[in-house]
């Protein structure tokens, strides 16, 4: 009977709520069982969730897999933080059990998910490892109309955030957008979170004033430009190497009402890529947003330029024939459509439902991410791209210009430099059909294409799986830098340990 009523108040008086909790033969093995009996001892907040491995592996199968859907790997547990602090009590766990032991096959590893919406295995970890899901910490904290700024917890979703501010009167917005909005804003502040707009406001990570971040020796830090400002830049692009973010400020504008999107066919490299770079660097800033594409179902393939023009008053759009007069698009091919602002920046969201609904979403994304000097453009595409089998690409092909003197050096991000301060972005953005052989042949024309990419300047972005050679390779004179900063705040190597940079 005592037993009884001691489980009974043992459970109410526990502060963290335990979706399964494990038993020994629960857990993978006796080392993760070891893990998530301790963490079962620490006093999460209400809010927070524990997650541990069950005896059907549901509670943590959406965390053995992500985005890419190209290898599955479970972890112990996942927490899922309901205030910060939590995030500290799990870092200083971590930290302590860690500097406790000296066999390295034991530690404990940490790694963040925003949104899963990673491609390889950044945001995954195998028995050894905890899942920091923040889709909990997701809270609008204030929004400053006067000094035009808004603090959100950074597993927030950039739509959600969207959906608050155009409510505001005036409607207030970011400046710099990603394609897709269902990304969170810690995800892709640790990465860079690129899109059109970069062109003209730079990307997120050179749009975001103070950040509270929590390092790998578990230390709650507020930093800015001015305040620790080495941890500030170090986790901007970091790839989730120096600290949690747990919250951002981000800076608004006033809202346009419109957008306007013009389209247009090139059929050929030079010319669209000059065609980009003119609208990019032009001086009286025509237009919000520059991209463009590769249309590889074209024989050969062709370019589409694809330009958005912001406005409340229609009279103020460049008209067809002015922009004919300045590009060097194919006659008739220009096409104009009008759409709600917020509609334009959630174009993608139509495109994902129906990926959905047919069940492709789910099938593997051997994705290539590649950062191009400007100068080298054409001979990458005429050497290595033009060629290409449309087949095996199977999915868009993204490229577009965005300026580097719009990206603080200071951040961990890695980017090419080029005289000219403009470097593209080339993204394949691939399908692949689940059968393992067409997935290697996707990785395998994913390394041609990054091997010709790096002998011509460039570096990988997001996904590009790295041994540690090649990270050294890629941040060239950054890496003496950021492993300085991993040493100062993550020296046990707890933080996502699957971006392979430093351990
Ligand atoms: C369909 C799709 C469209 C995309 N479109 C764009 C685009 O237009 N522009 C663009 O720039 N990117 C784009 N991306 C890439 C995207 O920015 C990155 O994959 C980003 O990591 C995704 O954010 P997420 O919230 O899903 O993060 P996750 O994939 O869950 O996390 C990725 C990594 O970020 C780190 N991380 C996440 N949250 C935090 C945090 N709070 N603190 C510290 N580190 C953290 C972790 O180390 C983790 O390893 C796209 C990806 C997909 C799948």
């Amino acid at each position: 009977m005592f037993t009884y009523i001691f489980l009974f108040c043992w459970y109410f008086i526990s502060f963290q709520h335990v979706l399964s909790e494990s038993s020994d033969s629960d857990c993978l093995n006796s080392f993760s069982s070891l893990v998530c009996k301790k963490l079962a001892n620490i006093h999460f907040s209400r809010t927070s969730s524990l997650i541990f491995n069950n005896a059907s592996f549901t509670a943590l199968s959406n965390y053995s897999d992500n985005f890419g859907h190209l290898l599955k790997l479970a972890p112990a547990a996942v927490l899922k933080p309901g205030e910060a602090k939590d995030i500290v009590k799990l870092i200083h766990f971590v930290y302590n059990f860690n500097s406790k032991i000296k066999n390295r096959k034991t530690k404990i590893y940490l790694a963040c998910r925003g949104n899963g919406h990673s491609t390889n295995d950044q945001d995954l970890l195998n028995k050894t490892g905890i899942i920091l899901d923040m889709s909990e910490l997701s809270s609008i904290l204030h929004i400053n109309t006067n000094k035009l700024w808004i603090d959100v917890e950074a597993g927030i979703l950039w739509l959600k955030l969207l959906k608050k501010t155009l409510k505001l009167n005036p409607p207030l917005s970011p400046r710099s957008w990603t394609d897709l909005l269902t990304l969170s804003v810690g995800g892709t502040l640790s990465n860079v979170g690129v899109s059109g707009q970069a062109g003209r406001f730079g990307p997120q990570i050179s749009n975001v004033l103070e950040m509270d971040v929590v390092t790998g020796r578990g230390r709650f830090i507020t930093c800015s430009p001015k305040l620790n400002s080495k941890l500030f830049y170090a986790v901007l692009g970091g790839l989730g190497q120096f600290g949690i973010i747990v919250r951002a400020r981000i800076p608004l504008r006033t809202a346009p009402l419109k957008a306007r999107t013009y389209t247009a066919v090139y059929n050929n490299i030079q010319s669209f890529t000059s065609d980009q770079k003119m609208f990019l660097n032009d001086p009286k800033k025509l237009f919000d947003y520059v991209e463009g594409s590769i249309n590889v179902s074209s024989n050969p393939f062709t370019f589409t330029i694809e330009l958005v023009k912001y406005y409340n008053n229609s009279s103020t759009l460049p008209t067809d024939s002015y922009l004919a007069s300045i590009s060097h698009f194919k006659a008739g091919s220009l096409i104009g459509v009008d759409s709600t602002y917020f509609d334009f920046l959630n174009r993608l969201q139509a495109t994902v439902d129906y990926l959905i609904s047919i069940g492709t979403w789910n099938f593997p994304h051997p994705w290539l991410n590649l950062w191009l000097p400007a100068s080298n453009i054409t001979e990458f595409y005429n050497s290595a791209v033009s060629s290409s089998n449309a087949t095996l690409i199977n999915g868009p092909v993204l490229l577009y210009p965005i300026r580097t003197n719009l990206i603080n050096s200071q951040t961990s991000l890695a980017f090419p430099s080029d005289p000219s301060n403009v470097i593209f972005l080339f993204a394949i953005l691939r399908t692949a059909s689940p059968e393992p052989t067409a997935i290697s042949a996707a990785e395998v024309d994913n390394l041609r294409l990054k091997t010709a990419a790096i002998a011509l300047g460039g570096k990988g972005l997001f996904n590009v799986a790295y041994t540690k050679t090649e990270w050294i390779q890629q941040y060239g004179s950054k890496y003496a830098r950021l492993s300085k900063y991993k040493k100062m705040y993550d020296p046990l190597h707890i933080l996502s340990p699957n971006q392979h940079i430093f351990n």
